[in-house]
């Protein structure tokens, strides 16, 4: 199962890496974007870690819905809104369980995939976050308990296949085949979030 704790962990976890990555993140949105990617999440991250910080919370539910309606609101640019979908679905999907099992959290993430489909009208293979969103749903689809290297295995080569798309979504869509060999900024700090994931069932 997926505890409070270990909920509380991903986010702070997830924070950590991005606030580590921030520069890192926004240069590879110089490149395809407009460079503001690193402070989008940085931000936004921040203020997350904030809120929850000394909360008394009962259910995962909570914790997510607290996360997703900070991005939501703290986080300007594309990445805000979605990403705060990604996590406000998932915890809605989670209400009710105080530790949450395998089977509800995949089922979880595929709400999440769905949402961020709809919110950004985009599918997988547009060189966008759901390109490693979509897949991660897969491969836990095809597995029967949390496994951490099986996360972390599965997001980093995602990831790293981005780089190979051309963008036809987002602001990388502009420029066309000038979007390939280069890896897609919220896909990278959607590996991070996956790899805290991981890291926080370990
Ligand atoms: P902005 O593009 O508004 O400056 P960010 O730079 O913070 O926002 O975020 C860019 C990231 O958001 C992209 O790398 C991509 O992964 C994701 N993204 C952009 N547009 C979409 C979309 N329509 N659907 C899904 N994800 C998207
Ligand atoms: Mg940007
Ligand atoms: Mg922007």
């Amino acid at each position: 199962t997926f505890t409070v704790e270990q909920a509380i962990n991903w986010l702070t976890k997830s924070n950590e890496k991005i606030q580590k990555n921030k520069d890192y993140l926004s240069e590879l949105d110089q490149a395809i974007g407009d460079g503001d990617h690193g402070i989008n999440m940085a931000r936004g991250f921040d203020e997350v870690v904030k809120k929850l910080d000394g909360n008394d919370y009962e259910q995962v539910a909570d914790v997510l819905k607290d996360a997703a309606m900070t991005l939501m609101s703290k986080v300007g640019g594309a990445s805000g809104p979605l990403f705060g979908t990604a996590f406000l679905k998932i915890s809605m999907a989670v209400k009710g369980e105080e530790a949450v099992t395998f089977g509800t959290f995949v089922k979880a993430l595929e709400d999440a995939v769905a949402g961020v489909k709809q919110r950004g009208k985009a599918e997988e293979g547009e060189k966008t976050m759901i390109d490693v969103w979509s897949p991660m749903v897969e491969r836990m689809k095809a597995a029967d308990d949390f496994d951490a290297s099986v996360i972390r295995d599965n997001a980093k080569s995602s990831m790293e296949a981005t780089k190979d798309i051309v963008a036809t979504k987002g602001r990388a869509a502009y420029l066309k085949e000038r979007s390939k060999g280069h890896l897609d900024p919220g896909s990278v700090s959607s590996y991070y979030i996956f790899e805290a994931l991981a890291e926080s069932l370990e």
